[in-house]
């Protein structure tokens, strides 16, 4: 599954089933992901509940979490920011002009006859989840909201976590 940038899952089918999907995805196959953080690491883990949106047409609950590395605004330094979000999707034909208000929270999303480009909808979900303004959590270490600002600490004091250890052997498959 990974290096398939342009894998197609059949909306129909699977909703017919009530198929979960489980993918996973470094941020260097969601471009666009790798591109909001700073230096092109990160991870995403994807879960699509495919059902039936009960008036003849398909949807799928979607949950997303992952992680990316980001430059606090405060003190300038990485940190790993969570990303998390879910959506409740009902799928419209590309073009359809169905896309109108849906019930709920539920969003319309366009497939083509049927088919969805699923690393598209989870590159477009993670971004959703990077906030507009990157910073540590309040209180974080070494972060003191402009009361430390860290000229003089070189970054490598921070214990270096590896929450990307295993990311270069998935890198190979
Ligand atoms: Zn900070």
């Amino acid at each position: 599954m990974y290096g398939s940038g342009h894998e197609r899952l059949d909306v129909n089918a699977l909703a017919a089933e009530g198929q979960v999907i489980r993918r996973h995805y470094p941020a260097s196959e969601l471009p666009r992901l790798a591109e909001a953080g700073l230096d092109g690491t990160g991870w995403v883990d994807a879960v699509l509940s495919f059902s039936a949106a009960g008036d003849g047409r398909f949807g799928c609950d979607l949950e997303i979490t992952g992680s990316l590395t980001l430059q606090c605004q405060r003190c300038l330094r990485p940190y790993e920011q969570v990303l998390a979000g879910s959506s409740r999707l009902v799928f419209v034909e590309e073009g359809s002009e169905e896309s109108g208000a849906e019930p709920g929270e539920a969003e319309a999303y366009p497939v083509q006859a049927g088919w969805l480009e699923v690393v598209e909808l989870i590159e477009e979900e993670s971004l959703l989840a990077v906030p507009l303004v990157a910073r540590h959590e309040q209180g974080a270490d070494g972060c003191g909201g402009g009361r430390e600002v860290a000229t003089d600490v070189p970054a490598e004091e921070e214990p270096r976590q590896r929450p990307f250890a295993g990311l270069k052997d998935l890198l190979k498959s």
